[in-house]
């Protein structure tokens, strides 16, 4: 590991900092003669690079050497492989994650999970519990919402998307979920990633509309560091100055995630778009960066759904959607994980 100290430091703060690496077990040596520059030798521990960072007198890690954080790829690691049911994303696998913003009534829930279903999804994602900026916004239907998505699973057999809010809702959630989201207003709630991480239920972490790329992986560590091993990092677009597009879906991101971490990592191309006729496009876009996965928000009657029905896509262009996945996938050999009663068209016949 090098870390840069602050100039001119205490006595007492490099002493403090010097007992620190001999505690963690390394030895070290100054590389210039300001002493600014610490070298340290020894076995890399998962928390050591932030226990340093921490400390007054260091100004930066500049090279963590074999402290490797648990979301890192430390040499030789393989991709983290995560199977939801049908769905499996990474490790040379990518899946599709398709519903509404909300759940609305069971029995359009249910149309629409047979519907993403025959366009190729493998999950129903949809929101029981809604996280709104506004408090008067339509909050989602709560335990209603939660029967109604355990019906869906139980009428299609896909697994189960949904968001938890409350870390006191992770029991309940998890009993109905095959996958917890996190979404982009909680990522860095703690207390929620710490009780996610406490079960062995994957989880879908949201980039926070505003968080940095570290801040996130740090949140993604928050669980990993609980023993749930199951995260699926999620880039939805982060707020930028340009209100064309709702956000700004960071693609850049995704392909220096998919070189940093060993996590899958998906793309949600509905709430970086905010439009109905951008969700293509971006999907593209993400597959193409490497994504491991798409979830985008489906809706019969936008006109008539309680929320972001402005970027909900129909199940035909879903469709369409999961053909482009095929083959995208395949540019680099991955493949795209279907459930047994997807109907997408065949490559051939793609316009
Ligand atoms: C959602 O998935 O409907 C949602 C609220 O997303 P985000 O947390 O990314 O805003
Ligand atoms: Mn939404």
């Amino acid at each position: 590991m090098l870390i840069r100290l602050k100039r001119a430091l205490a006595a007492t703060t490099l002493d403090s900092i010097l007992l620190v690496c001999k505690e963690l077990g390394y030895s070290y040596a100054f590389l210039d003669e300001a002493r600014t520059l610490l070298q340290l030798d020894g076995l890399g521990g998962a928390d050591h690079r932030t226990r340093f960072e921490d400390l007054t007198g260091v100004a930066s890690v500049l090279e963590a050497g074999s402290a490797y954080e648990l979301h890192e790829r430390a040499p030789g690691r393989k991709d983290t492989r995560v199977t939801v049911r049908n769905a499996i994303f990474g490790d040379g696998n990518v899946s599709l994650i398709g519903g509404p913003c909300a759940v609305e009534d069971s029995e359009r829930l249910i149309e629409i999970a047979q519907r993403v279903e025959a366009a190729g999804a493998t999950l129903l994602r949809g929101g029981a519990f809604k996280p709104r900026t506004s408090p008067y916004s339509f909050q989602g239907h709560g335990e209603r919402g939660l029967e109604s998505l355990a019906a869906a699973r139980a009428a299609t057999g896909l697994g189960i998307v949904t968001e938890v809010l409350d870390p006191r809702d992770v029991e309940r959630v998890g009993a109905v979920c095959d996958m917890f989201q996190i979404g982009a207003r909680n990522m860095a709630n703690a207390p929620l990633l710490r009780e996610v991480g406490r079960t062995q239920t994957p989880v879908l972490l949201k980039r926070g509309f505003a968080a940095t790329v570290r801040e996130f992986v740090l949140a993604a560590e928050t669980i990993l560091a609980e023993g749930n091993e199951a995260v699926v990092l999620c880039e939805r677009g982060i707020r930028s100055f340009d209100k064309t597009t709702r956000n700004l879906l960071d693609v850049g991101a995704v392909a220096h995630l998919k070189r940093a971490t060993h996590l899958p990592v998906i793309v949600d191309p509905s709430h970086a778009a905010g439009r109905a006729d951008l969700v293509r496009p971006l999907s593209r876009a993400g597959l193409a960066a490497g994504a491991d996965g798409l979830i985008i928000e489906v809706h019969p009657a936008p006109e008539e759904a309680q929320s972001d029905g402005a970027q909900a896509i129909s199940a035909e262009e879903f469709s369409r959607i999961t053909d482009d996945a095929r083959i995208l996938a395949g540019l680099d050999g991955r493949r795209l994980a279907l459930s047994g009663t997807s109907k997408t068209q065949p490559v051939e016949t793609l316009t």
